[in-house]
């Protein structure tokens, strides 16, 4: 990260007291240890205690927020629940962090329109519960869904196991309200489905907390399917399984979720949740079928002869709602199974196309031998979004920095075959500086130009995403005036 602009810190209790008024002292923290809780987000390998934390209550103090940092030129990280695996909202020292922890109401449920529309603070799953009752639900769904909110799948775009059938969180928004840098608000979209003009809406979806906060989501609402049922089958390979996948697909089939886990991650979770995983497969794959009833009897017939003529064994299909869950109780808990195997783990999050996946499998398995440490897979084989989970040990020296080095082999590895460095956790801080594996300097330029028409002063989230910000004059996106940049006095890098 850069260093600490030593003139921000030395505005700080200006700033702070600025802040209080706006907010209240209940809505700003500075105390040294009160900020701790606040230092790092899910990729806990990186810290970072911040300048100060404010924490709004409605758009209108979030609007309050934005301006004093950015009339005293002080930097701003969004935070939602703090649940990022890449560090998008690792904060700065020398920055606020914005939690929006406290905009979490259900502002209205529109089910003529089939929208709800909440604040950014929401956790992912509280929208699919306060719909439940009338047969609806919110159909993106990351297993972080418990904790995390939706400004944050907002601002990482973030996926899940239905993400195949149903779309990513981009696909499943109608309306954002945001707040520029500038603390002025702007709404893009609705309750209808054509934004018309430029799609603002699709730009900052993923856009990782470097254009504007969002303060307000529009979400659509899908009604739940007749019947839901998953099946599972162990593979003597992953090659077989990967076939498999491909076939399904192949056949025109898209279920409600196709998922993978290899060996290690299979007697992780089986210890963990006793699922009743076949521990003795090199493969597992859970596919979920979803729709009238006819239909999915009729699919699940078409799945289960795919998969045994791949090599499926020990086909299991649920024949109740208690068994759909118990099948994917292991794979929703994955993470933390594989967390009780290994004092750390990394979690990478790749993409690649589906066809090449035993390839890139053979060549982890070399990079694991290579770089001496165990790996689990689990991936969202539908989508070809791998999250390789490196285990390590930070207290053993150095096996952080081999940790670091053999998942950032892993993404050039999906970006060589055709892929792309992240599925859906963001780049954040993690990936930045292997951006440019998979963009050239134009594409980069571009993209900065985009976020220059936004926050020309480069106060949101800087040091994320981008492997060397370029100011915005540099790009020709800034007006220079008497030969001064806006805030001169800020160290730009
Ligand atoms: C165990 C575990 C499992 C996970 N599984 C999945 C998964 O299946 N799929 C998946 O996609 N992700 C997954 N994640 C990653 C993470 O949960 C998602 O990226 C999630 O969307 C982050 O939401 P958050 O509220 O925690 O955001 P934060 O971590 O607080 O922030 C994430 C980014 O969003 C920005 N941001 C947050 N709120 C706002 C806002 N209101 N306005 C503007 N910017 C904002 C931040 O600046 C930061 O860049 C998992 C994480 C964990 C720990």
């Amino acid at each position: 990260m850069p260093p600490p602009d030593q003139a921000a810190l030395a505005a700080a209790p200006r700033f702070a007291a600025a802040l209080r008024e706006a907010l209240g002292p209940a809505g700003v923290i500075t105390d040294p240890v009160a900020l701790r809780p606040y230092e790092s987000d899910g990729l806990t390998a990186y810290r970072q205690v911040p300048l100060a934390v404010a924490l709004p209550r409605s758009t209108a103090e979030v609007a309050a927020a934005l301006r004093i940092a950015h009339e005293s030129g002080i930097k701003v990280v969004p935070r939602g629940s703090g649940t990022s695996l890449s560090g998008g909202a690792l904060p700065l020292a020398d920055g606020l962090l914005l939690g929006l922890g406290k905009l979490n109401r259900i502002l209205e449920i529109d089910l003529p329109n089939r929208c709800a529309v909440v604040q950014p603070g929401v956790t992912n799953l509280a929208i699919s519960h306060a719909v439940a009752a009338d047969g609806y639900y919110y159909a993106p769904d990351p297993s972080s869904q418990i904790a995390c909110s939706i400004g944050g799948n907002v601002a990482e775009n973030s996926g899940g196991v239905h993400c195949l059938k149903y779309g990513l969180t981009t696909n499943n928004l109608l309306g954002l309200e945001i707040v520029l840098i500038t603390g002025e608000v702007l709404r893009i979209g609705g309750r209808h489905l054509d934004a018309g003009l430029y799609d603002i809406l699709g730009l900052m979806t993923g856009s990782e907390g470097l254009l504007g906060v969002v303060t307000e989501v529009t979400v659509r609402l899908l009604k739940k399917p007749e019947t839901a049922r998953a099946m599972m089958a162990g593979f003597a390979s992953s090659e077989a399984a990967g076939a498999a996948v491909a076939a399904i697909i192949g056949a025109g089939i898209i279920p409600a979720g196709m998922e993978m886990m290899d060996r290690p991650a299979i007697h992780a979770a089986e210890d963990f949740v006793h699922a009743g995983y076949p521990l003795e497969a090199e493969a597992l794959l859970i596919v979920e079928l979803d729709g009238p009833k006819v239909e999915v009897d009729d699919l699940i017939a078409r799945v289960g002869a795919i998969v045994a003529s791949h090599g499926g064994s020990g086909l299991r299909v649920s024949e109740s709602e208690a068994e759909r869950l118990t099948i994917w109780a292991g794979r929703k808990a994955a993470f933390p199974a594989v967390g009780r195997i290994s004092p750390d783990y990394y979690c990478m999050d790749g993409t690649i196309p589906r066809g090449r996946l035993p390839e890139v499998l053979r060549r982890m398995t070399q990079l694991s031998a290579q770089y001496g440490l165990r790996v689990a897979n689990v991936f969202h084989a539908g989508d070809g979004n791998l999250h390789p989970l490196i285990l390590y040990d930070a207290n053993k020296p150095g096996e952080l920095e081999a940790a670091e080095a053999f998942g950032s082999d892993i993404l050039r590895l999906c970006v060589e075959v055709g892929g792309v460095l992240t599925g859906e956790h963001g780049v954040g801080v993690e990936k930045r500086d292997l951006m440019p594996t998979m963009f050239g300097e134009v594409d980069l330029n571009q993209q900065q130009r985009v976020k220059c028409a936004f926050d020309a002063d480069l106060l949101l989230n800087p040091g994320k995403v981008f492997p060397t910000l370029r100011r915005c004059a540099e790009l020709g996106a800034m007006h220079v005036r008497g030969g001064q940049l806006p805030h001169p006095d800020l160290p730009r890098f």
